[in-house]
C-alpha cells in the first residue's frame, strides 16, 4: 500500500537508477569531449577548428551514447517481455503449481507453512501475473524501462557533459584556452564524483580522486598527442 507523498520504493530506487544513469551519461560528455578538443587545441589555435570538433564529439557521442541504450534496454525489455510472457502460459496451464511455487518462494523467505500458502493465495486471486513477476522475476509488469526514455536520457545527459569543456575552451583567448578548460573539466568532475558517491553510498574523497585522475590523464595525453600532430604536420 502506497501513502500519498510516500514515494514507493521501487519508485525510489528506480529514480535512483535514472539519476545515476545521469551522472555516468554527463562525466562521459565531459571526458571524452574534453580530451578532443583539448587534443585539437594541442595542434592548433585556429578557433573553429577546436569548435567544430567539440561539437562533431558532442553530437556523435549522444548519439552513440542513445543508440548504445537504446539496444541495451530494449534487449532487456525484450528478455523482461519473453519471461512474462512465459509465466503467463504457466499460470494459465498449470494454476495449482504455480501457486504452490509462489507459496515454496514465501516459505524460503521465512514464513510459515500455512502463511506462506495464504498469501500466495491472496497474492494469486488479486493479480496472480504479478505476484509471480514481482516474487520470481523481480520485475513490475506495469513499469518496465523504455527504450526510448533511456536513449533520450543518456543522449541529454551526455550532451550536458559534453558543452562543459566546449564552453570553457572557445570562449577564453587562445593562451588560456587549455586552462581554463582544465579548470572547468575539473570542477565539473568533482560535481560528478561527489553525486556519484552520494548516490552510490561510497567514499566521496575516494571517488572523486578516481574522476579527477582518470580526467587529468585523458586530457594531458590528448593535449600532447595534439601538439605532436600540430609540430610534425604543421
Ligand atoms: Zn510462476
Amino acid at each position: 500500500m502506497t501513502h500519498p507523498g510516500e514515494p514507493h520504493r521501487d519508485d525510489l530506487s528506480g529514480r535512483l537508477n535514472w539519476l545515476r544513469a545521469g551522472v555516468l551519461g554527463a562525466n562521459d560528455g565531459i571526458v571524452s569531449t574534453a580530451g578532443l578538443v583539448v587534443g585539437v587545441a594541442g595542434a592548433t589555435t585556429d578557433r573553429t577548428a577546436i569548435l567544430a570538433a567539440g561539437v562533431a564529439g558532442l553530437v556523435a557521442g549522444s548519439l552513440s551514447m542513445a543508440g548504445g541504450e537504446y539496444v541495451s534496454v530494449s534487449t532487456q525489455r525484450d528478455t523482461e517481455k519473453a519471461a512474462l510472457k512465459l509465466e503467463e502460459r504457466e499460470l494459465r496451464e498449470m494454476p495449482e503449481e504455480e501457486e504452490q511455487e509462489l507459496a515454496g518462494i514465501y516459505r524460503d523467505k521465512g514464513l510459515s507453512e500455512e502463511l506462506a500458502a495464504r498469501v500466495a493465495r491472496e497474492l494469486t486471486e488479486q493479480d496472480a501475473l504479478r505476484a509471480h513477476a514481482e516474487a520470481e522475476l523481480q520485475i513490475d509488469p506495469d513499469n518496465l524501462t523504455s527504450p526510448w526514455q533511456a536513449a533520450w536520457a543518456s543522449l541529454a545527459s551526455f550532451a550536458v557533459g559534453a558543452l562543459i569543456p566546449l564552453v570553457a575552451i572557445v570562449l577564453p583567448p587562445t593562451g588560456w584556452r587549455v586552462w581554463a578548460c582544465a579548470v572547468a573539466v575539473l570542477v565539473g568532475l568533482v560535481l560528478t564524483g561527489v553525486i556519484s558517491a552520494r548516490l552510490g553510498s561510497s567514499r566521496v574523497g575516494r571517488a572523486v580522486r578516481r574522476n579527477v585522475v582518470v580526467g587529468s590523464l585523458t586530457m594531458i595525453v590528448t593535449y600532447y598527442v595534439g601538439l605532436l600532430f600540430g609540430v610534425t604536420m604543421g
